[in-house]
């Protein structure tokens, strides 16, 4: 069923409970230059601090670890004062401005340009303007606290707005600037589905699908129906869903070609933009990305990092829990769509061996422990820099590494206590979400304690979150019946390399992984890759060629040439360690009426629907 924005709008405030609103900074976007992707911004400022106050673009935005200069598309800044004299601005830093000599409330108008869908930045066209509000709105640091009130003049009868922010006689309300930064708004012309779900005493809260792109109707509706599946899953695990602010939790999903894919959430919205040309060739990416993000509503959003608290808009938060916060998102978004029967339990093992051969096999992973590598995200999380990084050698995603930890201890926790993760999210939920206090690393090991031992928290915690020991994968995957293993048993190794023909000789393109023959012997990247022992290489089938012929644990010399000298190395091969996960039964293995209650405990359905 397609609903008329303007009848949820009206049922949503039925929910709203008016915040004060004394002084209210007063913001209006208008979008008549969209078609150049300009939108120009005014914000009244009524009691501005008296002498002199400083206006100013925010570095970072809620979700995202890493800073951003969103300073740089904003220009032609003006100020005024209520009579519509111009006041002086002195322009104190690249995004910062300071205001003095007015009296009375002050009026800054700006423009903004913004050409980038995604869940980070601002995306304005003739289509339609995705409005991340870090990234389009100057905010006064010393007024974080006055409440917002935003008026958007549409440039045309067709586009809506579409946001968590509730409105009131066509007003968009934020407390204060925390809440607003953490709002971000699409306006457009999109279809709108929705569902309610009851929770335990009876009372509904509606879950909104805004989608903007192309679709047929009945996409939409399998978008609707599945996307609900995956809600009931992810409720079933906290034992309830979030009380959202005014009832509502809304997905902001937009489908174009020019997009950026990606995924951010928020308190009681997620932003999903995806690149793609219909919804049709890209629904089970959205779906992934819904399962991920709505599982935040919780993991993040309510159970939320200390570290985290509150949100620095002038520069990142530095957290140690990332792996947790995301790393356990990313677990459950493959999960849930398993138990939802969204994806296919084959597609979740074999995504859960590619993470485990992905973080295994990373130098990162191996040298860092996941509250290191968790830390690095301020660089690494859409950071963009020009110079390189040694990241390949450095960083491993905490995405990965803090799933295969979440796999790690949903497997140990039914093995050892007939407990699964959901006991440990629920507890969680509990103790952290619900109240909202926000959490610490010794309080998640704290409460794994009270669920299981002392003991095997801080063993846990010790190794695998503090440390950089790994849990035995294999051991734990053969509870469920699956075999961890290499997948080239008996290959030669000489490291992960890329190469490419040029001139008749072999270019190394990738720079090499610490830890490998390659890396010990000092070939690095550019290096030309001639020939080993007498065999010369012009493609890189002949590379592979030749290492086929070998065994780990022989001993070849490798020429090569630098700088337009050859040289001679010594290397050794080692074993190709690539793993990979594989069903006992595709083995030939017997499954036992143990593997099978237990594979059943872990990824059935829980959805009382
Ligand atoms: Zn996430």
């Amino acid at each position: 069923m397609v609903k008329k924005l303007s009848l949820l709008i009206a049922l949503s405030l039925s929910g709203l409970r008016i915040w004060a609103q004394e002084n209210p900074i007063s913001y209006t976007v208008s979008l008549n230059n969209a078609v150049h992707h300009e939108a120009q911004i005014s914000l009244v400022i009524p009691k501005p601090p008296q002498d002199s106050f400083v206006v100013k673009m925010a570095r970072s935005s809620p979700g995202r670890y890493a800073t951003h200069e969103f300073g740089k598309n904003i220009y032609d800044v003006l100020a005024y004062q209520a009579d519509g004299k111009q006041l002086k601005i002195k322009q104190i830093e690249g995004d910062a401005f300071q205001i003095s000599g007015h009296q009375g409330s002050v009026k800054i108008t700006y423009t903004l340009f913004g050409n980038r869908v995604d869940g980070t930045y601002a995306g304005i066209d003739h289509r339609h303007a995705h409005l991340n509000i870090p990234a389009s709105f100057m905010f006064v640091p010393a007024l974080q606290e006055r409440p917002i009130d935003l008026k958007i003049l549409l440039p045309n009868k067709q586009w809506q707005v579409y946001t968590q922010l509730p409105v009131d006689s066509g007003v968009y309300k934020a407390k204060n600037l925390q809440y607003f930064m953490d709002s971000p708004i699409e306006i457009s012309s999109a279809t709108v589905k929705s569902f309610d779900v009851l929770n335990k005493e009876g009372s509904a809260q509606k879950i909104k699908i805004v989608y903007h792109g192309t679709a047929a109707d009945s996409t939409l509706q399998d978008l609707t129906l599945k996307t609900k599946k995956i809600v009931k899953e992810a409720e079933a695990v906290f034992g309830e869903l979030p009380q959202f602010d005014f009832k509502e939790y809304t997905f902001l999903i937009d489908v174009l070609p020019s997009n950026a894919s990606d995924g951010m959430e928020h308190r009681n919205s997620t932003v999903i933009p995806q690149q793609a040309a219909n919804l049709e060739s890209s629904i089970s990416d959205v779906l992934s990305t819904i399962s991920h993000e709505f599982f935040h509503a919780w993991n993040v959003e309510r159970i939320r990092p200390k570290t985290l608290e509150p949100f620095n808009f002038e520069k990142a938060n530095m957290s140690d829990e990332l792996w947790f916060a995301e790393g356990f998102t990313q677990y459950y978004g493959e999960l849930l769509q398993a138990r939802a029967g969204v994806t296919s339990i084959d597609d979740f093992l074999n995504n859960q061996g590619y993470f485990l051969n992905s973080v295994l096999n990373s130098p990162g992973a191996n040298r860092y422990s996941p509250l290191e590598i968790s830390r690095r995200a301020v660089f690494v999380d859409a950071g963009v820099a020009i110079d390189p990084n040694n990241n390949h050698n450095i960083y491993s995603s905490y995405y990965l590494y803090g799933n295969i930890i979440a796999l790690a201890l949903d497997l140990s926790l039914q093995s050892q206590f007939n407990l699964s993760l959901d006991d440990y999210m629920k507890l969680l939920w509990q103790k952290h979400g619900k109240t909202e206090i926000p959490y610490t690393i010794a309080d998640l090991q704290q409460t794994l304690a009270s669920l299981t031992s002392d003991d095997f928290a801080k063993t846990f915690f010790t190794n695998y979150i503090y440390g950089i020991q790994k849990p035995n994968y294999r051991a734990l995957m053969a509870k469920a019946g699956y075999d961890l293993n290499r997948t080239k048993p008996f290959a030669a190794y000489v490291g992960n390399l890329r190469l490419n023909p040029e001139n008749g000789k072999l270019k190394l393109l990738s720079p090499a992984l610490f830890n490998t023959p390659i890396y010990d012997a000092g070939i690095e990247a550019g290096d030309y890759i001639l020939s080993a022992d007498s065999t010369n290489f012009s493609k890189t089938e002949d590379f592979e060629a030749y290492l086929k012929t070998k065994k780990p644990g022989e001993q070849i010399t490798l020429t090569y040439e630098r700088d337009g000298k050859v040289k001679n190395t010594l290397l050794t091969l080692t074993y190709n360690p690539t793993l990979g996960l594989n069903a006992y039964e595709k083995l030939g293995i017997e499954l036992t009426p143990e593997i099978i209650a237990f594979r059943e405990k872990w990824l059935k359905s829980k959805s009382t629907e």
